[in-house]
């Protein structure tokens, strides 16, 4: 079993912190792989070793979040299939078809601040901040 990035920062937010025969038991990552896999996560600054296993930083929270809507890199990824052609919206679900989605722009609605970005039409979440929509090429509302 190859590694995966983001089922694996997926299972250390499901249980709090992981240990190396975690990812043994999960994946069937060799213990060798799992340790040295661990330590490469937490390298990146994505997970932190603590007392009682690896928990995941402020980053490493990041970004799981930014996987669960842009989808991640990693080709065969079991959290990612159905993703190919629309961003998911990880709070309500709902699947926004890439070509459709735009940049919104900064809306002073009076009592709150929209600020510019990508929101999920149906619950309202933002998806992207402006910043990060503009690398992913999404263009803006015209
Ligand atoms: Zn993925
Ligand atoms: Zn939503």
């Amino acid at each position: 079993m190859k590694t995966n990035k983001h089922h694996t920062l997926r299972l250390v937010q499901q249980r709090g912190t992981v240990r190396a025969h975690d990812l043994v038991q999960q994946w069937a990552y060799s213990p060798a792989t799992a340790r040295s896999y661990l330590s490469y996560l937490s390298r990146q600054d994505l997970l932190e070793r603590t007392s009682v296993g690896y928990a995941l930083t402020t980053r490493g929270g990041e970004r799981l979040r930014y996987f669960d809507v842009a989808g991640c890199p990693h080709p065969e990824c079991p959290l990612c299939e159905r993703k190919t052609g629309s961003y998911l919206c990880p709070r309500c679900g709902y699947e926004v078809a890439k070509q459709d989605v735009r940049i919104l722009p900064e809306r002073d609605f009076l009592v709150v601040v929209r600020h510019a970005g990508v929101y999920c039409p149906l619950c309202l979440k933002l998806l992207f901040p402006e910043s990060q929509a503009l690398l992913l090429g999404i263009p803006k509302e015209p």
